[in-house]
């Protein structure tokens, strides 16, 4: 930045940057949130401070499916009205999110933490494959069904998986159609989700 357009205080400028870092936020969105907590009350800041540091403190990944949680096993996992028997395969915890919320599916998830993409070299080691193969040695689940984004690397990394998963002879669903090529999971609204985990079709 041209040091005569920056604020004059390093206090802000810093804190401008840090924003502008956020996805979605762009230099504008970020000096008005800047400027807005300057003006803010006393405590707006601190709580703001003390909820970012908190999110990595106090959130773990649950060592089943692998979704963001205060506890282990997540509750979803602990939980002993959930289908046992159905995996549900995600690209991020924020999807699970977005599924939870059309309250159609009562099976269980796994979080991938990405999906495989040659063009961003992210290969098959960078996501989390081999926990959801783990898993399914156990015996215990008789359907998996890939909820990964309907984009190329969401078809690319349910290829993947489903030359995996095809020996161990264990149902394969994919989400119907109805969610637009190219988009995320976690902006589809809840009456596409649910037509789309309803409509699921065998991969
Ligand atoms: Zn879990």
């Amino acid at each position: 930045m041209d040091q005569n357009l920056a604020p004059a205080s390093n206090a802000i400028n810093r804190l401008i940057q840090e924003f502008n870092k956020l996805p979605g936020i762009g230099p504008k969105s970020a000096q008005r949130l800047a400027y807005y907590l300057l003006r803010a009350s006393e405590e707006q800041p601190g709580l703001l401070a003390e909820a970012i540091l908190s999110l990595k403190q106090q959130t773990m990944l649950c060592s089943v499916c692998l979704n963001v949680t205060d506890s282990d096993p997540c509750p979803i996992c602990d939980s002993n009205e959930r289908d046992r028997n159905k995996v549900c395969v995600v690209e991020q915890p924020q999807d699970i999110l977005a599924l939870e919320h059309t309250r159609i599916y009562k099976g269980l998830y796994h979080v991938l933490h990405g999906a495989i993409s040659p063009t961003e070299g992210v290969g098959a080691d960078d996501v989390r494959i081999k926990e959801l193969l783990q898993r399914l040695q156990g015996g215990a689940i008789n359907e998996v069904i890939f909820a990964t984004n309907p984009n190329l690397e969401g078809e690319q990394t349910a290829m993947y998986l489903h030359r995996l998963i095809s020996p161990f002879g264990i149902r394969i669903t994919r989400l119907a159609r109805g969610l637009p090529f190219g988009t995320e999971l976690e902006y589809a609204d809840d009456v596409t989700l649910t037509r789309a985990i309803e409509g699921r079709q065998e991969f």
